[in-house]
């Protein structure tokens, strides 16, 4: 049974293998845990020992199927977690991630089978980010971009933000940006790529940094569906 101090380690792997193309270093691992390089590197021995992850010198360190499963196990209760503190325990999305961090490690298979099923098995944590199924599998989630990189023109909506620190988003709360919201990219300004956009129901434009537009994920809004009554027969 993996203990906490473990758990952070597999995950800590699994969100710089995102960022990276293939091996992670020591140090990168080392930087995301808080500890020094040493006891990082003293750690993927152990970790190595146990077959959760590959470990050459020189070249890094990456997970192994078995780690990698871990890892996700773990992703998925940080995930699920943090989606029923925000459903039904009230909290804000800025509020959430500390809390998830412990109760990550709580491992239990079969409480966390059910909390997915009482949450109606959803695909998104929160913050827009996919969690991952029984299976260790992402749920399919819709195509989405990034803001940043979002044609003009179009109608938006926010689906995620790249990176969920609390700050950042408490600074989305002060922009009035949330999950959900609908904007269009009006114009782009080359010189530092911030955008002018217009959020739905909002006469003025608004200019959003760089910054901001870099970790938004936003995808093309569906149109309200239209619902057609038959003829001779009115809604009651
Ligand atoms: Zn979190």
């Amino acid at each position: 049974m993996p203990t906490v101090s473990v758990e952070n380690y597999l995950k800590a792997i699994l969100h710089l293998e995102e960022g990276e193309e293939g091996r992670v270093s020591t140090t990168a691992i080392a930087e995301k845990v808080g500890a020094t390089p040493a006891s990082a590197s003293a750690m993927m021995s152990r970790l190595g020992d146990r077959g959760w992850v590959e470990h050459e010198r020189y070249y890094g360190v990456s997970l192994t199927e078995k780690g990698q499963r871990i890892a996700m196990e773990i992703l998925r209760r940080h995930r699920l977690w943090e989606r029923f503190l925000v459903d039904h325990l009230g909290f804000e999305w800025d509020q959430v991630h500390e809390i998830a961090e412990e109760l990550e490690h709580v491992d239990s298979r079969e409480l966390v089978n059910r909390l997915d099923a009482f949450l109606g098995f959803p695909k998104l944590d929160p913050h827009g980010d996919a969690i991952p199924g029984p299976n260790g599998r992402f749920r399919s989630v819709a195509a989405r971009t990034l803001l940043a990189e979002a044609p003009r023109n179009l109608d938006l909506v926010v689906v995620g933000v790249v990176d969920g620190g609390d700050a950042f988003l408490r600074h989305l709360g002060v922009l009035g940006i949330e999950l959900g919201s609908r904007l269009t990219v009006m114009e782009r300004h080359s010189f530092d790529g911030s955008l002018h956009v217009r959020f739905a129901d909002v006469d003025e434009l608004q200019l959003l940094a760089p910054s901001v537009c870099a970790r938004l994920w936003v995808d093309q809004s569906n149109p309200a569906p239209v619902i057609v009554f038959p003829e001779n027969d009115p809604p009651s």
